[in-house]
């Protein structure tokens, strides 16, 4: 019987989710979905110092955001102190671990010898056969292998193996009684059943010590598989330079979480040359066959473009909360969700984020005298020419029934055949009076959506300027 796929991700709340972070959490969440496995959260708030609540809730509201919904935790392991110091109890009894009373300084200066000597800097395991017990100060110690080879098959990267001699006797429990990353990390994923762990490939040398531990503790081991460090597109360590920011920041700029997990899944994993992914097909076409190995680049324009194509594709009303929510950010007025919803198909095939649809939504959302005309584009457009045309269809339209797209086509066109002029002198004078700008969604359409009472006092008001 092939065993239940149980994936995990533990983030450290010592900083927001960044890029980095959310894509490893994708990668595990999509391996749990695609084989209706288990996806668990857990936080690693061992460095109390620097670890907050306020990053844990972010966290916790990106993970939501995001849509990577978990099925158990998350679970702190700042509250299982006791299960961790159950099982390096366990190896000091069964003589796997050892008390070590060097101090920081003396550790530093072994490091500093092997270093002098061309070798790779570690603890010298002087306290190895000391037998000492605890007492202040004392930091526990696995006993690791002093010859011989750990090695892991790894998902993405093949086999992998390191030489005993470059480990060292490395910390599992510190003077302050805290235990290290790599022992409850090994206690954790081993008790909470997983059976794959992605993560990026900067833990790669964690891996065998944390394989020692499996092996000292009688685990058995889960897969392991690295996926690359996402680089910027100047191929070096990706960074705010890069206009790389938090999850929520993403959020906050009007980029949609399908676009954004569209984006993440790209980085490390692709099917064909496919490029639009909605999460549901995610799930579906998800394997580990497809991780690459080679390094990721993460461009924020791609992201745009993967942003401003997942716009275009979203159902309106969809749109409506998240184009309500930018126009408050943006202090412009939010009117009611009806009428969004015909705003919004007008402005899908032109904006990028959410951010930038409501900067274009300004037109449809200010009221009409709060409709700023440039006094130089206006007096450039409506020309002496135009004017007296504008004053005439402004009464025109007044009498129109109904003022949909095909009617005020109709009307406009009429009035053109009557007068012999060309529709071209006419379209950008109405334009510039009905939204204060040179460019706007289909003129019929925009005046549709606006409706008569707002067009005519528009261009009145136009011909004031
Ligand atoms: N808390 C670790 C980190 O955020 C987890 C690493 C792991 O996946 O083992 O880097």
């Amino acid at each position: 019987m092939t065993k239940h796929v149980v994936t995990r991700f533990p983030p450290s709340p010592t900083g927001n989710l960044h890029i980095g972070g959310a894509r490893t959490a994708l990668f595990n969440w999509l391996l749990a979905r695609s084989q209706g496995g288990k996806f668990i959260l857990r936080i690693e708030d061992t460095d109390v110092e620097r670890s907050t609540w306020e990053m844990t809730e972010g966290i916790l509201e990106s993970m939501r955001w995001l849509g990577m919904d978990w099925d158990e935790g998350p679970y702190f392991q700042s509250q299982r102190l006791d299960v961790y110091n159950e099982h390096i109890e366990r190896l000091l009894a069964s003589g796997k671990a050892y008390y070590c009373q060097c101090s920081a300084d003396e550790v530093e200066a072994m490091r500093e010898e092997a270093r002098a000597k061309g070798l790779k800097p570690k603890y010298n395991g002087r306290c190895r056969e000391l037998g000492l017990g605890p007492g202040p100060g004392r930091v526990v110690r696995l006993k690791a292998p002093l010859d011989g080879e750990t090695g892991f098959e790894d998902l993405v990267r093949g086999y992998n193996r390191v030489d005993n001699r470059e480990l060292d006797d490395f910390v599992l429990r510190r003077a302050d009684g805290m235990p290290t990353y790599n022992l409850a990390v090994v206690v954790d994923d081993a008790l909470m059943g997983m059976t794959h762990i992605l993560r990026g490939d900067d833990h790669m040398s964690n891996t065998p010590k944390q394989v020692l531990l499996y092996q000292a503790l009688g685990f058995d081991l889960p897969s392991f598989g690295h996926v690359p460090m996402i680089l910027g597109p100047d191929k070096k360590k990706l960074s705010k330079r890069h206009g790389a920011m938090s999850v929520l920041e993403y959020r906050d700029r009007g980029y949609l979480p399908q676009a954004v997990l569209n984006t993440l899944v790209r980085l490390g994993w692709s099917h064909g040359d496919q490029e639009l992914f909605e999460p549901e097909e995610l799930i579906s076409l998800f394997s580990l066959h497809n991780l690459g190995k080679s390094a990721c680049v993460f461009n924020p324009e791609k992201l745009d473009w993967v942003n401003s194509q997942h716009i275009k594709n979203s159902p309106p009303a969809d749109l409506v909360p998240l184009l309500a929510e930018q126009l408050q950010r943006k202090e412009l007025p939010v009117p009611d969700a009806a009428y969004l919803e015909q705003v919004i198909p007008l402005l899908q095939p032109r904006a990028a984020t959410m951010a930038d649809m409501a900067d274009q939504a300004a037109v449809f959302v200010l009221s009409d005298e709060d409709i700023a005309y440039d006094p130089d584009l206006v007096g450039k457009v409506l020309t002496a020419e135009v004017r007296p045309h504008l004053q005439a269809l402004i009464e025109r339209l007044q009498g129109l029934a109904s003022f949909d797209q095909s009617a005020l086509e109709e009307s406009i066109r009429a009035y053109l055949e009557e007068t012999g002029i060309k529709f071209k002198l006419l379209a950008q004078p109405i334009r510039v009076a009905v939204t204060g700008k040179k460019a706007s969604p289909g003129l019929f359409e925009t005046m549709e959506v606006l409706g008569k009472a707002h067009v005519l006092r528009r261009m009145e008001r136009a011909l004031q300027v």
